[in-house]
């Protein structure tokens, strides 16, 4: 098992318009066979090379302050697999019927993909497993009946993002009614500026950089002094770079020497060093 990494310490010496501070913080280091199991779990592996060019681009001679962070939800600031599995039983249930109503895998594999429910978003599970659209869609419907408990834990480094001065507006992808819930449950619009969802279950889906774009457009922001906080590198990272910000990847399973981030910190306790 790979040691847990320690964060970044904050560097005393930075003086506005000294670039020597923006270097990557150096990644964690974990075994292959955990980072194949990461990269799975983030990523789906689809970890591609024109996705790899499109967020390699470093900020080194970024000056421009650091005002906004765009902050994803799920396994950022919150672990989905806190959420206990009783209440995940109805969406299961219902699962269950819809795939014997729509099939296209087996009953073993769909069995095989319900634990990485409670950990992964549907979209990769169903990617990974081979499901027909229609039971993907089903799966999504299906989830959004689900009844979270009126209180849900926060990753305990959370505590330091929510001190640090700068704006920060979560933008999350999901099934707006779980999403939803979720905000409410962790208590999360006491220290946000604003919320937007990507709404999973639109035609056509929107997705995360239309999204920032448009958020950009209405708040007036340039992408030069926003920052992008998430763990997924195919997600909010690749869109924030490919709109020219800065992007953070939380890193809290591992990551490789050859992460395509701005930065990439173990936690969140990294990231007043790297603003
Ligand atoms: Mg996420």
């Amino acid at each position: 098992m790979a040691k847990r990494p320690q964060p970044p310490t904050a560097r005393d010496s930075r003086a506005e318009g000294d670039a020597s501070h923006r270097e990557a913080i150096p990644p964690v280091e974990i075994s292959p066979e955990r980072f194949e199991a990461v990269v799975h779990s983030i990523s789906d592996g689809v970890l591609t090379e024109s996705i790899r060019a499109s967020i390699g681009r470093r900020w080194a001679d970024a000056a421009m302050r650091v005002t906004t962070l765009f902050l994803d939800l799920d396994h950022t600031l919150f672990d989905p697999a806190s959420i206990p599995r009783e209440v995940m039983e109805p969406f299961f249930a219902e699962l269950r019927l819809a795939h014997a109503r729509i099939g296209g895998v087996s009953r073993e594999s769909l069995e095989s993909s319900i634990p990485e429910l409670m950990r992964s978003p549907i979209t990769l599970v169903a990617r990974r497993y081979g499901w027909p659209e229609e039971l993907r869609r089903a799966c999504l419907q299906a989830s959004a009946g689900v009844v979270l408990p009126a209180r849900l834990p926060l990753f305990p480094d959370v505590v330091d993002l929510i001190h640090l001065s700068q704006r920060k507006i979560l933008v999350t992808t999901g099934v707006r009614s779980v999403q939803a819930q979720k905000i409410d449950a962790l208590g999360l619009r006491a220290w946000l500026e604003a919320v937007y969802v990507d709404d999973a279950l639109a035609v056509p889906r929107r997705g995360k950089k239309a999204l920032f774009r448009a958020i950009l457009d209405e708040r007036c922001l340039a992408p030069e002094e926003v920052v992008v906080v998430g763990d997924s590198l195919e997600s909010e990272v690749a869109a924030g770079a490919e709109l020219g910000m800065r992007t953070v990847h939380v890193a809290r399973w591992g990551c490789t020497p050859q992460c395509p981030a701005t930065y990439c910190v173990p936690d969140l306790r990294g990231l007043a060093a790297v603003l």
